[in-house]
């Protein structure tokens, strides 16, 4: 099978920010570097935006679709993980994509992976023919998760009133299930991380998990996450672009595609994928 690669883009505002700010965008440093890198590499980005930013950033999201190939998903209205796949958010969200793109929404992302049994249905309710959002790895704590059962690789989610979408999980690095992302190729140095890609290698189908903080979060000031959490996710500051870039270098040095994830839809919809019923599912 052919090897494609997605390169996704959370659209959120910067973690722990008190100004709220989005410098990916906002910051003409950041900006035009994130532009030239993924035209350099050819790669195409699905950018998954909390809707909610569209009335607020509809112009600088716009100005980004003009310089790489960029599509826009679905990661919920507001960005709350308590209220990650609610019917009310699912619905606002669907209105705002609509209104923004002129189009219905084909994928949905939850903050923080929090989807569940309930939203998974809204999703299936409301038309959207895949969902992003499901971790295959396992992360302690508050918003935690133990999803070490869950294939890596896109499975079909199904419903007994006939309805499906494929699921898209967060792709994780085969056999160690370290995730393929950024802030992860950050936390462990290239080196290491590199070293781990070679080793264990990525499934035929490869989403590479961005936001626009990692690109900067150790620069941010004033940041108001604090402890272990900032330490990990600062380490490596000045290097993020670097290793953004490395990590694209390496998915075409292994022969993967850059495509856009509604195109991965396209190739394996009518693929014979691995079937979970939303009843069952935890
Ligand atoms: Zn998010």
């Amino acid at each position: 099978m052919k090897k494609l690669a997605c390169v996704t883009l959370d659209m959120e505002p910067d973690y722990g920010d008190p100004e709220k700010k989005i410098r990916l965008l906002e910051d003409p440093k950041y900006f035009e570097r994130y532009v030239s890198t993924i035209n350099k590499y050819g790669a195409k980005v699905t950018m998954f935006t909390v809707t909610s930013l569209f009335d607020t950033h509809g112009s600088l999201f716009q100005k980004l679709a003009e310089r790489i190939p960029l599509e826009f998903s679905v990661h919920s209205h507001t960005h709350d993980p308590h209220n990650a796949c609610s019917l009310e958010e699912v619905q606002n969200s669907q209105a705002a994509y609509e209104k923004f793109t002129g189009a219905k929404p084909l994928g949905y992302r939850a903050p923080i992976g929090q989807i569940d049994k309930d939203g998974l249905g809204h999703l299936l309710d409301h038309g959207f023919t895949y969902d992003a959002s499901v971790y295959t790895s396992f992360r302690p704590g508050k918003f935690g998760y133990n999803n070490l059962h869950i294939p890596n690789t896109p499975f079909q989610i199904t419903r007994n009133d006939g309805k499906s979408l494929v699921e898209f999980p967060f792709t994780s690095i085969e056999t160690i299930r370290i995730v393929f992302a950024l802030s992860y190729a950050k936390l462990f140095g290239w080196g290491i991380y590199s070293l781990l890609l070679k080793m264990f290698g990525l499934p035929s189908i490869a989403l590479l998990l961005s936001h626009p903080y990692d690109f900067y979060f150790g620069s941010i000031p004033s940041n108001t996450i604090e402890g272990f959490e900032a330490f990990a996710m600062a380490r490596n500051t000045g290097r993020e672009f670097d290793i953004f870039e490395k990590t694209l270098a390496t998915l075409c040095s292994q022969g993967y595609e850059f495509v856009h994830l509604s195109e991965v839809y396209e190739q394996i919809k009518s693929n014979k994928l691995e079937l979970f019923e939303v009843e069952n599912w935890k």
